[in-house]
């Protein structure tokens, strides 16, 4: 008799599976880095520190280089977005099945991994944006002024920011059993203190899959898709976190109703740009 074991299906089981019952399926399948096929570990210590940032940040819309990944002055009409920040690119093997896994598999201790990740890429882009050498007794330089003056405010202040996972469908949040996303601002937003809002920013609908639509379908198809049930967000500036990143549709469309119920600065972070 011929059996087909589906090794996918049964890492789903895993998850969910007690001790005994994973020490056996572990056996059976065991886990392996992504990377290097290592057993024991999703991503082994080795293979992530080969994970390169990504430098260089840009406006998403034109492509113009910049410090902040912020929408350059041409392109920022068209968005309600400030600007999205992205750690490393999908094109990136490694990443790709990191994100496919911690989605698909539920491979939590990838949640992890990537949070690091993410942790690692905003840490330097706050040591990027520090007033260099501020020398009290002289006081902040000219110098060191005119570069506040040009920082984005959610750096500036990098505290205050206010954490908000982009939802998922309740639909497809039952069939997933999580919001990767959420898992990930739970990690970052841990490791800096920051207040996170994982409930007031709803999906109400989830039409067609955004990756079949061409950029002009995706806008309409994600129209009154999100609803923000908090009260007035007061200027409070925000980060929007999602594992990845491709038009910025859907970033932006929370950014719509987050600065229509008074958000400051609304910027995207994400693990990867696809
Ligand atoms: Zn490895
Ligand atoms: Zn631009």
């Amino acid at each position: 008799m011929n059996v087909i074991i589906n090794k996918n299906k049964f890492i789903k089981i895993k998850q969910n599976a007690s001790d005994i019952w994973s020490f056996f399926l572990d056996l059976i399948f065991p886990i392996e880095c992504l990377g290097c096929g290592r057993e024991g570990q999703w991503l082994c210590q080795t293979c992530f520190k080969k994970i390169n940032l990504k430098a260089e940040q840009y406006c998403l819309h034109c492509k113009r280089g910049n410090d902040f990944g912020e929408f350059c002055s041409l392109c920022r009409v068209n968005y309600d977005l400030t600007g999205v920040w992205i750690a490393s690119l999908y094109e990136n093997k490694l990443i790709s099945k990191a994100i496919k896994s911690l989605k698909y598999y539920f491979a939590s201790s990838l949640a992890d991994d990537l949070g690091k990740l993410l942790i690692f890429f905003v840490n330097n882009l706050i040591n990027q944006g520090r007033i260099l050498k501020p020398d009290l007794k002289a006081g902040v330089g000219w110098q060191g002024l005119n570069r506040a003056e040009n920082l984005p405010l959610a750096i500036l202040d990098f505290k205050a920011n206010l954490i908000i996972p982009v939802p998922l469908a309740k639909k497809r949040w039952r069939w997933r059993g999580f919001n990767q996303a959420e898992i990930l601002g739970k990690i970052f937003a841990g490791y800096y203190g920051l207040e996170i809002n994982a409930c007031d920013l709803v999906r109400i609908k989830h039409k067609k899959p955004q990756v079949k639509l061409t950029e002009k379908n995706r806008l309409s198809n994600l129209k009154d898709c999100f609803v923000w049930r908090g009260g007035s967000l007061n200027k409070r500036n925000i980060i929007l976190l999602d594992d990845v990143v491709t038009t910025g549709a859907t970033l932006n469309e929370c950014a719509r109703v987050l600065r229509a119920n008074g958000a400051g600065e609304v910027w995207g972070l994400v693990v990867a740009k696809g």
